[in-house]
């Protein structure tokens, strides 16, 4: 059996900076619980996986790291090196050579720079404008706001950002939003947020393993076949230069866990060896290495 770990945001909150509010695993937490880990499990690189270089009757541990933050170079990447282990990074192409945000890490932007409600309201205030055809009143009293996590207002403006609204409007509204309360740009944001390309090439001379994330990071199920097979080649042209054209393991992190039967078949059909999804569970060798599943790092 192996366990998938997959991390997005680490960071360390003694540092303080513009955007530090947002919320994330602290480095000392991470470090943690790669100790603990390292007890329970043993922790194998994903090129070991795929080849079975491993001791099937001991439990394994695979550590995943999603988006491309900077922090997987400067905390995630030294803690790895510290303890001699190897990670599996997935970054989308378009953060690194567009120079733009995430829907997602909009979204924490803008709450960690200004209220919820006021948030909410500017956001109806361009959806309006937009004219669109549905009622957005009606649109969030069928959302379901009950969380664990956050307030009612912050549930609801993530879910209209990040899935309700239909792509086009979100996006739309997303970029009003990031002008009318966000001083840097785009541009200036994405350099600090990300990884960058030496920083990815200096990973993989010391044994990291970088895999597609897409292009758009869309969610695959959403795209005609067509479109899902450029996110994917794009992608793997840009892994190509990032390993100068060596030899490497092929593998695919689905962004939001998404998929299709399309995604299946595109992947046989480009010799991509493994796909990784958002499904909490164990793998076990009578599975699909195509629908690999991975828990959450809150989930140990
Ligand atoms: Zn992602």
């Amino acid at each position: 059996m192996t366990n998938f770990v997959m991390y997005h945001y680490i960071k360390d909150f003694s540092k303080k900076s513009k955007y530090s509010d947002i919320k994330g695993l602290e480095v000392k937490l991470f470090e943690e619980q790669i100790k603990s880990l390292k007890k329970r499990f043993e922790i194998i690189s994903i090129e070991q996986f795929l080849t079975k270089d491993y001791d099937s009757k001991i439990e394994t541990c695979v550590l995943t790291f999603d988006d491309g933050y900077k922090e997987h170079y400067t905390l995630a990447n030294e803690i790895l090196n510290k303890y001699k282990l190897k990670g599996a990074f997935y970054v989308p192409v378009d953060v690194i050579e567009k120079k733009t945000l995430l829907d997602v890490n909009k979204v924490h932007i803008l709450l960690s720079q200004k209220n919820e409600n006021i948030l909410l309201n500017r956001l109806k205030f361009h959806y309006n404008k937009i004219n669109e055809k549905n009622n957005l009143d009606k649109i969030i009293e069928s959302i379901d706001s009950s969380s664990r996590y956050d307030n009612k207002e912050t549930i609801i403006l993530k879910k209209l950002l990040q899935t309700i609204l239909p792509d086009k409007t979100r996006f739309k509204i997303l970029n009003l939003l990031m002008s009318d309360f966000i001083e840097d740009s785009e541009t200036d944001i994405a350099n600090k947020w990300y990884i960058n390309k030496s920083e990815i090439k200096e990973m993989i001379s010391n044994g990291m393993h970088f895999g597609s994330h897409g292009k758009s990071h869309l969610r695959f199920s959403h795209l005609v076949r067509k479109d899902q097979e450029n996110e994917i080649t794009s992608s793997f042209k840009f892994l190509d230069k990032m390993y100068e054209n060596k030899i490497y393991q092929k593998t695919i992190c689905y962004p939001y866990g998404d998929f299709n039967s399309d995604t299946l078949e595109l992947l046989t059909k480009n010799n991509i060896d493994l796909g990784l999804t958002t499904i909490p569970k164990k793998f076990n060798n009578e599975m699909d290495m195509r629908i690999v599943p991975r828990f959450d790092t809150n989930d140990f």
